[in-house]
């Protein structure tokens, strides 16, 4: 039986400790604020912005929600990007993704001012947690970090794999697990013999978007298993990116979906916001 590690548990422990920390920014005068944009109908993204909102309630933050027309032009977009990178009000601008398909989302990343980016995307903090010298980490890897911490196991010297390389999750992730001085491979869609690799993993993090993929004959006994999908089974139930009822009887630990890796996403996104306002009430920009 493995340790479940509850994202739900472990973020609602965070974002206490945030709500104090907006508490002592306001009681210095500092009131900490989000942005975000969301363009366009995408039902999925509109609960992820929904969320979001919820979340800056829990934890003491100031949220402005500027909703868009599925037909706004590159340059209504960018003006009012650029209207919130130079409104004090707000620490944090963040451009719900993805956009429409007539939007290019590098362009209105790299529009969104650094010291403000907390989804950490702009080419400038990626840049930055590739030197390991960051201001913020993107949510969702630093969440399953959390995740990782929580279960106990060091990522000192462990096997680590990655399924998954996209610059939102899997790229960073194997970053920040070399950052803590794993021995880390990351797999795609060209990996040849991918059981191979993953059965030799301590802590494997699956982010592949494919249902159930990852089976027990994968796995390793007493693996650390962190599911970051969020898909949809054959009979359209939300699941993730593992089989949870063949991988957990052999997992050391696993997170469950949901509320394993999403909830962390949301708090994570909190706590870089709450950096940004700090480094704003210090006067410090880019
Ligand atoms: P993505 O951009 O589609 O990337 C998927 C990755 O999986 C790619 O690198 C792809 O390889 C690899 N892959 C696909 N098929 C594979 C196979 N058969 N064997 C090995 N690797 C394979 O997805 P993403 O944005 O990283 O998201 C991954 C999952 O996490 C999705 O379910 C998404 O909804 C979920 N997600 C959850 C959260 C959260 O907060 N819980 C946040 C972000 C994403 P190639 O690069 O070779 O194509």
């Amino acid at each position: 039986m493995a340790k479940i590690l509850s994202g739900k548990t472990v973020s609602q422990r965070i974002k206490d400790e945030l709500k104090n920390e907006t508490a002592e920014l306001k009681s210095r005068g500092k009131t900490t604020g989000l942005a975000v944009v969301l363009v366009g109908d995408d039902s999925a993204s509109k609960v992820y912005v929904r969320n979001k909102e919820k979340a800056c309630e829990d934890v003491g933050i100031y949220s402005e929600m500027h909703k868009l027309p599925e037909e706004t032009t590159e340059r209504e977009l960018l003006d009012l990007v650029d209207k919130l990178n130079n409104d004090d009000k707000i620490d944090g601008v963040l451009v719900q993704l993805p956009l429409p398909a007539h939007l290019d989302d590098s362009v209105i990343i790299n529009n969104i001012r650094p010291d403000k980016d907390v989804d950490a995307f702009h080419p400038v903090n990626v840049g930055k947690i590739m030197i390991g010298d960051y201001d913020f980490l993107p949510c969702t890897p630093a969440g399953i970090m959390e995740l990782i911490h929580e279960s106990g196991v060091s990522v000192d010297g462990k096997n680590c794999v990655v399924i998954g390389r996209s610059n939102i999750v899997g790229k960073p992730m194997s970053m920040l697990l070399l950052h803590e001085n794993g021995t880390v491979t990351t797999c795609h869609s060209h990996t040849q013999d991918l059981a191979e690799i993953t059965k030799r993993a301590d802590i494997l993090v699956a982010a592949v978007g494919i249902a159930k993929f990852v089976k027990a004959d994968m796995v390793k006994p007493g693996a650390v298993v962190i599911d970051v999908g969020m898909d949809r089974d054959e009979n359209g139930k939300l699941c993730g990116d593992v089989d949870f009822d063949e991988v957990e009887p052999i997992a050391g630990a696993i997170t469950p979906v949901p509320g394993g890796v999403g909830p962390m996403t949301v708090t994570m996104l909190m706590r870089n916001t709450i950096t940004a306002s700090k480094k704003h009430m210090m006067g410090s920009g880019n």
